[in-house]
């Protein structure tokens, strides 16, 4: 691989800042000073240094995202914004891809990888990966509407749920309009929306607290994004 892709992978900037670190000869391949940006190296074989610190290399990039509504998760689209078009314009090349979707008025947690076997893992139906969104409902949810969920919804289609679980937070009664936090193990189309449909309201407001074991960073300002930490990506396998 080339030096500067492997760098920029390894968290050390653009391929341009990588340029500006090998022109002031802060980079060695195994003991020699490196000035390329196209020079060969193996990231198993070759000891990097940058600034005489060890380069840890990751093959994959894996980002935690703070989705904001009103762009689609996915990514291209000839008309409307996309996740992808968030991220900075290095990580374009990274062929990145988001875990997973998210309504495009819905926001919160989203995954961004190029590792399609850990989202393979993660997105498989047999796995039930707990997700749980915070939504805002018009209307009343009830205890019946908890037991429905725990029972498992039939929606307009037929299909039967997975019991799911519903956690009333707070119901506004001049609003007219509940909060509440939803759990479920499956990720059909519109899926939440759907299960409250399934109830007589509708949702107005859903925001994606947590994905298995990864929950929002709450520090993440909507549109922002950050690598996962070793310990968050350690607990996704
Ligand atoms: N359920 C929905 O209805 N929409 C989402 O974006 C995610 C889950």
């Amino acid at each position: 691989m080339r030096l500067d892709k492997l760098l920029s992978n390894s968290g050390f900037g653009s391929r341009k800042e990588v340029k500006v670190l090998l022109k002031k000869k802060l980079i060695t391949v195994n003991g020699e000073i490196e000035t390329k940006a196209e020079a060969k190296v193996d990231s198993e074989k070759d000891t990097i240094l940058v600034g005489g610190e060890p380069v840890s290399y990751q093959e994959y990039i894996y980002l935690m995202m703070n989705k904001p509504q009103g762009v689609l998760s996915a990514t291209e689209d000839n008309h409307q914004k996309t996740v992808i078009d968030l991220l900075a314009f290095e990580l374009h090349q990274q062929e990145l891809f988001p875990v997973g979707r998210l309504d495009k008025d819905t926001e919160g947690l989203l995954l961004l990888t190029n590792d399609g076997q850990l989202a393979h893992f993660l997105l498989s139906p047999k796995r039930h990966v707990d997700k749980i969104y915070f939504a805002e409902v018009d209307g009343r949810m009830t205890e019946e509407d908890q037991k429905a969920f725990a029972e498992g919804l039939i929606l307009e289609d037929g299909y039967r749920c997975l019991p799911a679980k519903l956690e009333l937070l707070r119901y506004d009664e001049e609003k007219d309009c509940s909060e509440v936090e939803i759990t479920i193990k499956e990720g059909k189309f519109h899926q939440v929306k759907r299960m409250v449909l399934a109830c007589g309201k509708e949702v107005t407001f859903l925001k994606r607290l947590t994905m298995g074991p990864l929950h929002l960073d709450e520090q993440l300002e909507k549109g922002n994004y950050r690598p996962l930490r070793d310990e968050e990506l350690a607990a996704l396998r």
